[in-house]
Order: structure tokens, then C-alpha cells, then sequence
């Protein structure tokens, strides 16, 4: 899996918190050269993870598919992306479905999910998973992620659940589907 410099994580986290933004205004948000400003956004719209618009940078929609591995309507709030190796990208309804999914492929070259209180996305390998939480946003059991560990740990105080990294949790998640028949939705 690729993993994005602290910059184009940077760069992705305000494009997906503004939904778009110039060139010019990127420069005064972060202390970069014009030609690095480039060179980062090529990277990261070659990656798929933002559009090139006119003067700037757009998030990429992904709302538009419905989920790779339920087939229900993907919702931008909880979306699981994964990139694969030929250049198509795979929209999964929420991690639970993200993680099983990517279980069964072998041509990955990048996966980003969505941080679940900040709306904002992050390398899938690198994130943290609440499984099994009293909060049912998408598909059963619930699996939310997190940027943050201690923010996870909070979390689970509050709504249960039990905090996993990524190895973890994608190995917990196909334990749990295959050992018993959970329903696929709310
Ligand atoms: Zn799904
Ligand atoms: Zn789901």
C-alpha cells in the first residue's frame, strides 16, 4: 500500500474538509513552493484521491457507487476506499465492509477510510477500529475507524466495543462473518 508523505496527507485533509480548493490558497494554508504544490497534487490525483479542477483541487466524490461488497448505497460519511493496481477504484459502504473486501484481494495499491469524527480520510492501514460498538451507522457489526488511538480508546468507554489496528481488525471482521451468519444491515 502507498503511504502518503505527512504533506499530501496534509493537502488531502483540507481538500476534503473544504471540498475543493485553489492553488493559490493551498500556498498561504501551507508553507510550500508553487512547484511542490504540483508535484503533490499530481501524486495524489494520480493516486485517485483528489480531482484536478481548474486553478485547484476538488474530493473525490464517493457516492456515487454503491458498495463493492453489500451492494448497498455508499454514503461519503463512513466511505471505504480501495485503489487497485490496474487503476480502478472500489467504493466500500463502511469499514466492515472496506476490510472484507480488501480480505479477498491481492492487487491493492491503496486503501483510505474515513475517520469517523472528523469526516476526514486516512491510509487504512494506518487507521484504528472500533469493532463492534453500540453506534450502528452502516453494516453489523459496526466498524468505525479513527485516526487516533486515544480517541478510539475513548470512544469504546463510552459505546463499547473493542480497539483494533488494521491486521487486527481485518482478521476479526472475517472471523466474525464467517463463524456466524450477521446480518448484513441494520
Ligand atoms: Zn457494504
Ligand atoms: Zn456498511
Amino acid at each position: 500500500m502507498n503511504n502518503l508523505t505527512p504533506r499530501q496527507r496534509e493537502i488531502l485533509k483540507i481538500v476534503n474538509q473544504k471540498g475543493d480548493i485553489s492553488i493559490r490558497e493551498l500556498l498561504q494554508l501551507m508553507d510550500i513552493s508553487q512547484a511542490t504544490a504540483y508535484r503533490e497534487i499530481q501524486e495524489l490525483s494520480q493516486m485517485k484521491l483528489v480531482n484536478k479542477i481548474s486553478g485547484g483541487i476538488s474530493r473525490m466524490s464517493s457516492s456515487s457507487q454503491s458498495c463493492v461488497q453489500c451492494g448497498r448505497e455508499n454514503n461519503p460519511r463512513t466511505a471505504f476506499l480501495i485503489d487497485q493496481i490496474d487503476g480502478e477504484r472500489l467504493v466500500a459502504c463502511c469499514s466492515h465492509c472496506g476490510l472484507m473486501a480488501l480480505a479477498k484481494r491481492t492487487n491493492i495499491s491503496t486503501a483510505m477510510t474515513t475517520d469517523f469524527f472528523y469526516g476526514t480520510m486516512l491510509s487504512a492501514s494506518q487507521a484504528w477500529y472500533v469493532l463492534d460498538s453500540s453506534i450502528n451507522l452502516c453494516c453489523r457489526p459496526s466498524t468505525l475507524s479513527f485516526s487516533n488511538p486515544d480517541e478510539a480508546k475513548q470512544f469504546v468507554l463510552g459505546f463499547g466495543g473493542v480497539v483494533l489496528n488494521f491486521m487486527e481488525a481485518q482478521q476479526k471482521i472475517n472471523e466474525m462473518m464467517a463463524h456466524n451468519n450477521v446480518i448484513h444491515q441494520i
